[in-house]
């Protein structure tokens, strides 16, 4: 297996060559989602991202092990565990038990992702299914020295870790810039440092979600899970762990000093990281009010929204931007990308029907080469699309007589475009279900038929007008001899 994979690497802030641990085989991490609410587009884009990723490394001949985590416990609204735990408030808000809270959003967030055409992983494992084994990755840690109980409640403890490990590595900070920049404690307050933060929390009288634990009654942090489970299915040590860099200066910050601490080893040789959403040039969120969700894009049933988006055209559109680049939404964006989508679809389709030629006038393996150059370079999608733009436009010349094509070159492009468009990008063909759609596909088949008739007659002129004011109305009537076909122009 040839493989040259480069990736951005977060931890070194360069692009290294991708060498995996085990020769053939790579153990991929992804932090899921906190299931206390519908998925929003800005973890969608994350999971897109490495659903790419994923399918690359497969493309690539890679034995893959993907683990993306459910959140299904022990989640403050605070990162520093400050507030309320999110699935409690939720269930009191709905009147529902908090499991039915993590079950309504765990099934949500599925159809999401199956609606993105986006692989299941090859482990979801939950919080709650995992706290023995949470809770011996925190006996460990206390053991080694690394944390202290104060009244039920455990602490990672920060400074003594810093002395021997480098806390802020992953966001290249200093401790004392850190510490500088976190509030001061309070006389409240039970830990001892001022970035400690919590691995096992006490439980409050009115908790549902509990359990026993040498401490008493409790429930995990939220980052101690992804510790315990990365390193049960991957081992202590595995390839590439990814997530929204939002998760990187606190939550992948303390998974790093947990694994570290607890099996005196560096849990992670690549960490990659994916960019934020922004709409109309502003970061999307709840407070600046521009946030809709996957189900408002793809009805357009939202002010910010002219119409309503196909799941393929947004992950075509999100294919379009590279992961560690921020993603501006706007209605112009969408709607560019949803024609560059149907171009390369009718385009894949036109290939089926293309006249081989003595030679060729464009070099085939050139735009493959390009191709893979493109998504060994870090993933680089939009050159990817790029290269398979040209590879539509030579299928479309060659469909209108200006270029020729061998019948190899004609299987070779098949395979191109089939393997980066579907098994890569991860894109499939749109059935439209919409009953415009269903009627014009009805008229189209009366005026095709007619037209038949037409020429049956022997008038030309007819069948030519016919097919011109169509034309001008951006149908397009081509003839082949398997009878007459037709697209429209976008
Ligand atoms: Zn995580």
């Amino acid at each position: 297996m040839k493989n040259h994979l480069v990736i951005y690497n977060t931890l070194t802030r360069t692009k290294e060559k991708f060498e995996p641990l085990n020769e053939g085989m790579v153990g991929l991490y992804v932090c899921g989602p906190t299931v206390y609410s519908d998925v929003h587009l800005g973890n969608c884009r994350t999971f897109i991202s490495f659903d790419l990723i994923y399918r690359y490394l497969l493309h690539s001949g890679f034995k893959v092990r993907y683990v993306r985590n459910i959140t299904d416990a022990g989640h403050l609204e605070g990162d520093r565990d400050e507030g309320d735990d999110k699935f409690e408030k939720k269930a009191k808000l709905e009147q529902l038990e908090p499991m039915e809270i993590v079950q309504k959003y765990t099934l949500g967030f599925h159809d999401v992702m199956r609606e993105f055409n986006a692989l299941p992983p090859s482990i979801e494992p939950t919080a709650t299914g995992h706290i023995c084994e949470q809770i011996e990755m925190v006996k460990q840690i206390i053991s080694n020295g690394y944390a202290y109980e104060v009244n039920g409640t455990v602490y990672f403890d920060v400074e003594k870790y810093n002395k021997e490990f480098p806390y802020g590595q992953l966001t290249n900070r200093q401790l004392d810039d850190l510490i500088a920049n976190t509030r001061e404690l309070s006389g409240q307050d039970e830990k001892r440092g001022r970035l400690d933060f919590a691995l096992w929390i006490k439980v409050k009288p009115e908790q549902i979600m509990r359990w026993p634990s040498p401490w008493g009654w409790g429930f995990p942090g939220w980052h101690i899970e992804c510790s315990a489970m990365s390193s049960k299915y991957l081992g202590d040590t595995f390839d590439i762990h990814g997530g929204g860099m939002d998760l990187q200066a606190t939550h992948h910050t303390n998974e790093i000093a947990q694994s570290q601490a607890c099996n005196h080893k560096a849990p992670v040789k690549y960490w990659m990281h994916t960019n934020m959403l922004t709409v109309n040039g502003v970061r999307m969120s709840k407070t600046a009010g521009n946030g809709f969700l996957p189900g408002e894009l793809f009805t357009g049933d939202h002010p910010l929204l002219e119409k309503g988006y196909s799941p393929m055209g947004v992950r075509f559109f999100m294919m379009q931007t590279h992961y560690r680049s921020t993603l501006d939404f706007s209605n112009e964006a969408l709607q560019a990308s949803e024609k560059g989508y149907a171009r390369l679809m009718a385009s894949i389709k036109t290939l089926e029907n293309l006249k081989a030629s003595a030679r060729s006038t464009s070099d085939i393996k050139e735009i493959e080469k390009n191709c893979y150059d493109a998504m060994n370079d870090d993933f680089n999608t939009p050159i990817l699309i790029a290269n398979l733009f040209e590879a539509s436009r030579i299928i479309n010349s060659v469909n209108d007589n200006k270029e020729t094509i061998t019948g190899e070159d004609i299987i070779s492009l098949k395979k191109l475009m089939h393997e980066f468009v579907f098994d890569v990008l991860g894109l499939k063909t749109e059935t439209s279900n919409t009953a415009s759609d269903k009627a014009l596909q009805g008229v189209m088949e009366i005026i095709l038929e007619i037209r038949k008739e037409i020429k049956a007659r022997k008038d030309f002129a007819a069948s030519d007008k016919l097919r011109d004011d169509l034309s001008k109305n951006n149908i397009i009537i081509k003839d082949t001899k398997d009878g007459s076909v037709w697209t429209i122009q976008e």
